[in-house]
């Protein structure tokens, strides 16, 4: 099933999502096709549960788009453990469609997290998979990518949002 993308405005993204801590249920598995069922309907590259209205630590990520099976990622409590470097490049995100944002983040990043069956894992990703690492988490701990771009630019997206809201553009 294709869930509708939660947009920025509504609490549940800026919540920390629980803990999951039943692996291997049924309901777990759906949720994970599910979502990268959403996400590839999206056009994303990385989709956390909050952002289909679901506040848990849960994200999806394929880099590839699709294109390549061996690129599907599920992190579930998933903790950075290690950044290092630096990369400037635009970042966008489902939940702020039309907005893209110059953003600085690690270029090396190595993540723990838990897989669909519960076992933990050690990963490290670089360059757009850094960022994707980083953007999910964030999500997970309640943090939009906006956060990391200035005062000012933040402001300009939230006023271009809260005008969208009035025009009934932005639900
Ligand atoms: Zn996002």
């Amino acid at each position: 099933m294709i869930y509708p993308i939660v947009k920025y405005g509504q609490p549940v993204l800026e919540q920390r999502g629980a803990d999951i801590t039943e692996f291997d249920t049924p309901e777990l598995h759906q949720l994970i096709e599910d979502m990268f069922e959403s996400m590839y309907a999206a056009k994303g590259v990385g989709l956390a549960a909050p952002q289909i209205g679901i506040s848990k630590r849960l994200a999806v990520i394929d880099t590839s788009t699709g294109e390549d099976p061996g690129a599907k990622l599920v992190l579930i409590n998933p903790e950075i453990v290690k950044a290092e470097g630096s990369q400037k490049s635009e970042e966008g995100c489902l939940s702020l469609p039309s907005f893209r944002e110059q953003v600085n983040r690690p270029q090396k990043v190595t993540i723990r997290a838990q897989d669909a069956h519960g076992k933990p894992f050690e990963m490290t990703g670089e360059d757009l998979l850094a960022r994707a690492f980083l953007h999910e988490t964030d999500h997970l701990n309640g943090k939009l990518y906006i956060s990391h771009v200035s005062a000012l630019k933040r402001d300009l997206i939230r006023r271009k949002v809260r005008k969208l809201q009035k025009l009934g553009e932005w639900e």
